[in-house]
């Protein structure tokens, strides 16, 4: 794994949390972006060569919703850059990680990603993102 790409924070209203993330880190959102498949918007900062995502839930089913009931707002996954998705989904899953699918699927900002149970990883969702290139 490369780096930290970016930490995805579950919030309840994205207005809302953007202006307090805009003031918190000094500079606004760059770019806000539904992910159909996830039920979410998502909104990005940019941190130095790091990212924070917010990420707002628009079906109440959907995965941010059921974390916002469950645990309330806050960070809701770290997401690591990888060269090779693939690579990497084969030496996690021969490792014993349970990863939550099998196949890598777009994610936001043009992305590859895969998700691990926070089972494997000591309570943490992780995430992996491979650039599309
Ligand atoms: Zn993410």
């Amino acid at each position: 794994m490369k780096r930290i790409e970016h930490i995805g924070i579950a919030v309840k209203d994205l207005d809302a949390a953007e202006a307090i993330y805009a003031k918190l880190l000094g500079n606004p959102s760059y770019k806000r972006e539904a992910v159909e498949s996830e039920g979410v918007i998502t909104s990005f900062f940019q941190v130095g060569v790091n990212k924070v995502e917010l990420l707002e839930s628009t079906d109440p089913e959907g995965p941010i919703a059921r974390a916002i009931e469950k645990r309330g707002e806050g960070v809701h996954h770290i997401a690591f850059e990888v060269d090779d998705i693939r690579a990497e989904m084969k030496r996690l899953k021969q490792a014993g990680f349970q990863l939550l699918n099998e196949e890598p699927k777009p994610g936001a900002d043009n992305k590859l990603v895969c998700f691990i149970h926070p089972r494997s990883a000591n309570g943490v969702l992780i995430e992996l993102t491979q650039e599309i290139r």
